[in-house]
């Protein structure tokens, strides 16, 4: 493996888990700033410091990224002037869920602006297919892109370029490869409905290890078989909202609201630094496929 300072390591095994990173194919996407990692998290923040009151701030996309900047940011500046622009707010959840975020949206004063396509950032404001918007600081939420290193490396990648798995995470054709997390895409039976979340990253991280513990034992790794639970959104620090899901992360009827949620929220974000410190005690739900040896691979 090849390091940027000129640098090589040699591995027996090595786990591929570069993670996910803001998508930036939009023109003039160098105008806006990003929650996708922590530099982009702080120079927005910087910037939110220096607005003046009313200054209007934009963010672009209505996942739940999108949901989130713009519920804490009206939360934590409340003279700013924030608006969301996507052609659909909540998308995945159900009618009724996706009602009450809207209506929880527009409580805490964000402007939502649906149905509408983003064609451009620009220094001062956002273009739409329904005229200008504008912006003193856009955030860009619209959607999750990986990193182009495995299509670089010669490894086997998705479209999307993710690396490809078989069942138990190896890499396929790279059998010293294993992969996890957002970067990764195992086969449709066992990660379809995987989507790029620390829910499914980190039961992946830990059956990768389980994998490659497996290989140098030279025992055959077994399928990996995670179940989801749902999607828990927060709404500023004293709100938020839980929609439960079933395994294969479709929407189950529970959902909750409120301070509560906040509560469940803030746990679910401790529990990925806390569960670090008991490795051998964590556990996760599985999914709908048991987890079972992989056959051995066969030659090409
Ligand atoms: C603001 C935000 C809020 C989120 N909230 C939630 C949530 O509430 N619930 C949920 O389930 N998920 C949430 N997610 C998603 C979750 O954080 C990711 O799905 C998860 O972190 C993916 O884990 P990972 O290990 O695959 O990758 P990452 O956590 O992205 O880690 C990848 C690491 O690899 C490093 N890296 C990349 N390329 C290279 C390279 N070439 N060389 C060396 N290092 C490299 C990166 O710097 C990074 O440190 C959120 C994400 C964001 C950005």
């Amino acid at each position: 493996m090849r390091l940027d300072d000129g640098g090589a390591l040699d591995f027996d095994y090595l786990l591929y888990a570069v993670g996910s990173t803001a998508a930036r194919g939009m023109t003039g996407s160098e105008h806006a700033w990003s929650i996708a990692d922590l530099d982009g998290a702080e120079s927005l923040r910087t910037r939110l410091r220096q607005l003046p009151a009313q200054a209007p701030v934009v963010i672009v996309g209505g996942g739940l990224t999108g949901i989130e900047s713009a519920a804490e940011i009206a939360y934590r500046y409340p003279s700013l002037d924030i608006a969301l622009v996507s052609r659909s707010v909540a998308a995945g959840l159900p009618a009724s869920s996706r009602a009450r975020i809207h209506d929880k949206l527009a409580n805490a004063g964000v402007a939502l602006h649906t149905g509408l396509r983003v064609t451009a950032i620009r220094a001062g404001g956002v273009d739409t297919d329904g005229g200008r918007l504008p912006s003193d600081c856009t955030v860009w939420a619209g959607s999750l892109a990986v990193p182009d290193l495995a299509l670089r490396s010669g490894l086997p990648v998705a479209a999307d370029g993710r690396l490809r798995t078989d069942d138990a995470l190896v890499c396929l054709h790279h059998r010293r490869i294993v992969g996890v997390g957002d970067a990764v895409a195992p086969p449709a039976h066992v990660g379809a409905h995987l989507r790029m979340s620390c829910q499914a990253a980190l039961p992946m991280g830990a059956h990768g290890a389980d994998t490659v513990l497996a290989m140098i034992r030279g025992q055959q790794p077994s399928s990996v078989s995670i179940g989801m639970t749902g999607q828990a959104i927060s709404l500023g620090r004293r709100d938020g909202f839980i929609q439960a899901a079933h395994r294969d992360d479709t929407p189950a009827a529970f959902a909750l609201s409120g301070r509560a949620a906040a509560v469940v929220k803030e746990r679910v974000c401790r529990f990925t630094v806390t569960s670090m410190r008991f490795p051998r005690a964590y556990r996760w739900l599985p999914g709908a496929t048991p987890s079972v040896p992989v056959p051995p691979p066969v030659a090409a």
